[in-house]
């Protein structure tokens, strides 16, 4: 299928993020097409995690990262909102707690990381430990510059032991960042989400952009591959989320766990109009099986009686 070849990182390739072009919309010049795919997708989403739940083997594991305003909380919105919530969770990862710090960086993933049945998204992650930690000098490079391969081990371990991972980054360009910080100070319901730090971070977009290319090249393989999704245009952000997900999805090769009943023998004891359809017998069965021997052996015994 399409965006999944055309947007993942070949393992060992070199990324470079300015050759890629964050508003390329795929030949869709039209939104509302886009949307009805979306919707398609969605649709499709909520059938494979039905049975992914069923199943209760695989578990999924969505990272998804990008810069401020890239648009992590928008795809979480429209690529999930057809999903069960039972079988989805969203964690959020934030500045590490004193706690967390105590701790090595990988102690507060872990602990969220999907059981099977289960899809879990990560609004940020680990990669934060390689991204703005290494940004702002928060560890000392020989520290941070280790953690690729602890990360590349880390997702091994979850791969090894049945999770699938897919890993997005919300690739935008610097100028329609700006747009979309200035688009929040005129709506109302956006304006909670400007922050200082935000318009101080894009200084820092250069070294992130730089950061970013490192865990492109450095982290993507087959058994947890990134995908640089081009997220200028989020009706085609979402889109390429959407289908990507399906196609992992469908990949995984799922299958509804026989049932553990005798379906038949059910239908006759406990449902008389199924079991009349069916041409079973329909006197008996509202009997349970130990009714229906105690039935028969007194049946049995009043004959003899009679003899
Ligand atoms: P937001 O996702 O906008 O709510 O912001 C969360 C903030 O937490 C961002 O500024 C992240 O850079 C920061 N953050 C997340 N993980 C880490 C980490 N491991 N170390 C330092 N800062 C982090
Ligand atoms: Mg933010």
């Amino acid at each position: 299928m399409g965006y999944s070849n055309e947007f993942r990182i070949k393992p060992g390739s070199k990324v470079n993020l300015d050759k890629m072009d964050a508003g390329y919309h795929g030949g869709y010049d039209d939104e509302d097409k886009a949307a009805q795919e979306l919707q398609k997708n969605a649709r499709r989403l909520s059938e494979l995690q039905a049975l992914m739940y069923a199943e209760n083997k695989h578990a999924l594991l969505i990272v998804l990262q990008a810069m401020d305003a890239g648009g992590k909380d928008g795809t979480i919105h429209h690529v999930m909102e057809a999903m069960n919530p039972q079988g989805c969770s969203v964690v959020g990862f934030k500045v590490p707690t004193p706690e967390e710090l105590a701790h090595d960086y990988l102690w507060r993933i872990h602990q969220h990381t999907p059981r099977k049945g289960q899809i879990t998204v990560f609004n940020r992650s680990h990669y934060e430990d390689v991204l703005v930690v290494r940004v702002h000098n928060l560890v000392p490079e020989e520290v941070w510059s280790k953690r690729y391969n602890d990360i590349n081990n880390f997702e091994r371990l979850l791969a090894n032991n049945g999770t699938t991972i897919v890993k997005f980054f919300l690739h935008i360009d610097k100028d329609e960042q700006l747009q979309r910080f200035r688009d929040r100070l005129d709506e109302k319901d956006k304006q909670w989400k400007i922050s200082d730090a935000d318009y101080k971070e894009r200084d820092y977009w250069d070294d992130y952009q730089q950061a970013y290319t490192d865990v492109l090249s450095k982290c993507s393989f087959n058994y947890a591959p990134w995908y640089v999704i081009p997220a200028n245009r989020k009706w085609f952000r979402n889109l390429a989320v959407s289908e990507i997900l399906v196609e992992t999805m469908e990949n995984m090769d799922m299958k509804y766990p026989q049932p553990t009943v005798d379906l038949a023998e059910i239908k006759r004891l406990y449902h008389a109009e199924v079991a009349e359809e069916a041409g079973f017998p329909v006197s008996s069965v509202h009997d349970k099986p130990e009714d229906k021997e105690k039935k028969g052996k007194k049946k049995g015994k009043k004959k003899k009686k009679k003899k």
